[in-house]
């Protein structure tokens, strides 16, 4: 006879699980029997603990089994693909690349996530569009890879529901860090998606899950482990994520930005990676793809979804819906830019309400910061390093005392650092 409390008990003792009881664990808890408390310290138990692969490749079978998996009646004539990033600070790419490779005539079936942790998330910077649904059904997804050519969308009690539940208690009780955890929650999504190649961005660095390049590595293989044994082509990107990616990070700005990049615009940092990421699942040259940022294709494309998706195509949420506060931070020196420490630069915007604290909590997807000085460059006395915006006065001071304490590093004329 099973039980919920002795196998978080085995697993806080650091023995394994059999799949059959991972696979019961997931039924239950997906259908409503496991209460969340439980579900919650099996995470914590698993989080430090760990899984070895048998286990992993059992629990994202579990998370998969959970929904529905798509399938693709135009399979014989396009090619479906997709990315996922392990999570970033600033990381809007997904915005960017899923309208640029189906701008390519590839079809991108893409099933993201809200914030986690203190990253930010696809979904939560997607509903600062008014309207923009990422709650689809198999239906319209179908409806729309077909009438446009991509989508983004969430996990639905549908799709991937284990997943949908189990992220968003991972959000909020500590337990994101866990490869068996980050892997079997991106390769369920993924696997639901039934495609022919995708490509994983694995982020380390200070605003990442993995702290270092060789944990980063392990996560990638394993994750390209279980995808390849499932037929899926897969290749995998490790980059940094030691400053945030671009200039912006927040739900509105990161959409914000995105808009600039697709029309041409923004930080070389991101349009290098979007382009990157592009060609490990398309056969396009580089300048092709740039040629797509820059000719208006992608973003049409762009405009197509967001309209498909019940947004309107044509708002740039930051303008219309300002923070209430805005404030530069301004440079106490002279110098060189010599950190812009991305995992601070999370806590701060999540304290600044753009992730959540406690499930299901209303964000703030206004607020954030933006026009990010880059690390590396010349510095004047008196010149914004970067803008707050926040949703009060003391919010927005409690942001500047942070930065300037925690996330910026200056390195003076005299040789001194800030
Ligand atoms: N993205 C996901 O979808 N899940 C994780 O666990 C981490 C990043």
């Amino acid at each position: 006879m099973k039980s919920v409390p002795a196998l978080i008990e085995r697993k806080r003792d650091g023995l394994r699980l059999e799949d059959e009881e991972i696979e019961w664990l997931i039924n239950g808890f997906t259908a409503g029997d496991v209460p969340d408390y439980q579900m919650a310290a099996m995470a914590m138990a698993i989080c430090i603990r760990g899984m070895d692969t048998k286990e992993t490749e059992a629990l994202t079978a579990a998370m998969l089994a959970s929904g529905a998996v798509l399938s693709h009646s135009q399979r014989d004539q396009f090619r479906f693909v997709d990315k996922h990033s392990t999570g970033g600070i600033g990381d809007k790419t997904s915005l960017i690349l899923a309208p640029l490779l189906a701008s390519a005539g590839l079809r991108v079936p893409m099933i993201s996530g809200r914030g986690l942790g203190i990253t930010g998330g696809t979904l939560d910077k997607l509903e600062s569009i008014p309207g923009f649904r990422t709650d689809l059904t198999l239906i319209q997804i179908k409806d729309k890879l077909r009438s446009v050519g991509c989508v983004i969308t969430g996990q639905t009690p549908e799709i991937c529901p284990a997943d949908r539940k189990l992220y968003a208690l991972r959000d909020v009780t500590g337990t994101v860090p866990s490869r068996a955890l980050i892997v079997s929650s991106i390769m369920g999504k993924k696997l639901a998606e039934s495609l022919d190649a995708l490509v994983l961005d694995v982020k380390y660095g200070s605003g990442a899950f993995m702290k270092t390049m060789p944990e980063a590595k392990l996560l990638a293989d394993e994750m390209a482990a279980v995808g390849r044994q499932m037929g899926v082509e897969v290749s995998t990107l490790l980059t940094p994520m030691d400053e945030p990616l671009g200039f912006a990070v927040g739900n509105a700005l990161e959409v914000s930005e995105s808009i600039s990049l697709l029309l041409g615009n923004a930080a070389t940092d991101l349009r290098e990676l979007v382009v990157d990421l592009a060609q490990c699942v398309c056969e396009l040259e580089r300048g092709d793809l740039e040629d797509l940022l820059l000719n208006g294709a992608a973003y049409s494309k762009w405009k197509e979804m967001v309209a498909a998706q019940g947004g309107d195509p044509d708002i740039d949420p930051a303008k219309a819906f300002p923070a209430r506060v805005q404030r530069d931070l301004i440079s106490p020196a002279d110098g060189v830019l010599t950190k812009m420490d991305a995992g601070e630069i999370g806590r701060i915007a999540l304290n600044l309400g753009a992730g959540r604290k406690i499930a299901g909590e209303q964000i703030d997807l206004s607020v954030g910061i933006s026009s990010l000085a880059k690390v590396g460059s010349s510095i004047n006395k008196g010149q914004p390093l970067l803008r707050i915006h926040a949703a009060d006065e003391s919010g927005a001071t409690e942001a500047e005392h942070e930065l300037l304490t925690k996330a910026v590093g200056i390195q003076t004329a005299e040789g001194g650092c800030r």
